[in-house]
């Protein structure tokens, strides 16, 4: 059996294409590893969402705790004009690099089985990646399952992000609203 190293942004893309990779015979091992997701908080809520997703899933995944704003912020150039292909190329990189590292016999993402990503973007960085290490990427467009895994991690009332994952992409998701601006604000009596 093939062991493969999938690389996981949070929960909401994974639970339908992980098992469409089981019936393939793949041997799926999680890998967390998110240095573009800002702020702390959110960092956390997010890789708490796959802890979640673990406890009714028999998945391993390894977690890179450590917050990464720093790291994104050095190795991402987010004035530019391809923040996002810098940042897949980091993600894409550290995970090829850790499955060399560790004896997998390939690597995935779970940004390819998402609606939102740019999926031909992330396919070329993930073949270049993968050239560059010398592991195959195991390329998979699961974007028609998007609805599946929507539902069922509703179902398991997994925690559902509302942008991508970067200050950037939390800008241009509520620049034009102030709506969010008072959920979850409580009145405290004095
Ligand atoms: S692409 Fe977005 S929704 Fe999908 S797993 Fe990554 S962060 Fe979550
Ligand atoms: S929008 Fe998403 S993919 Fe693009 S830089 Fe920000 S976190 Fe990375």
């Amino acid at each position: 059996m093939e062991n493969l190293l999938l690389h996981i942004c949070c929960a909401g893309c994974l639970c339908a294409p992980l098992e469409e990779l089981r019936k393939e015979g793949l041997h799926v091992h999680g890998y967390f590893y998110n240095p573009n997701i800002h702020p702390l908080l959110e960092f956390r809520r997010r890789l708490k969402a796959v802890r979640i997703f673990q406890e009714s899933d028999p998945i391993k995944v390894n977690y890179c705790e450590e917050y990464g704003l720093s790291e994104y912020l050095d190795e991402v150039d987010y004035k530019g004009d391809n923040r996002c292909g810098d940042c897949y190329r980091l993600r894409l990189s550290v995970t090829a690099r850790y499955a060399k590292d560790q004896g997998f016999d390939a690597f995935c993402s779970t940004l390819l089985f998402s609606e939102h990503q740019d999926h031909e973007q992330v396919k070329r960085i993930g073949c270049q990646v993968s050239e560059q290490v010398g592991i195959p990427f195991e390329y998979r467009d699961y974007r028609h399952l998007c609805d599946c895994s929507r539902k069922i991690a509703s179902k398991k009332m997994l925690y559902k992000q509302s942008y991508c994952g970067c200050i950037f992409s939390e800008f241009e998701r509520y620049k034009d609203t102030t709506r969010h601006v008072y959920e979850g604000w409580k009145i405290e009596k004095q």
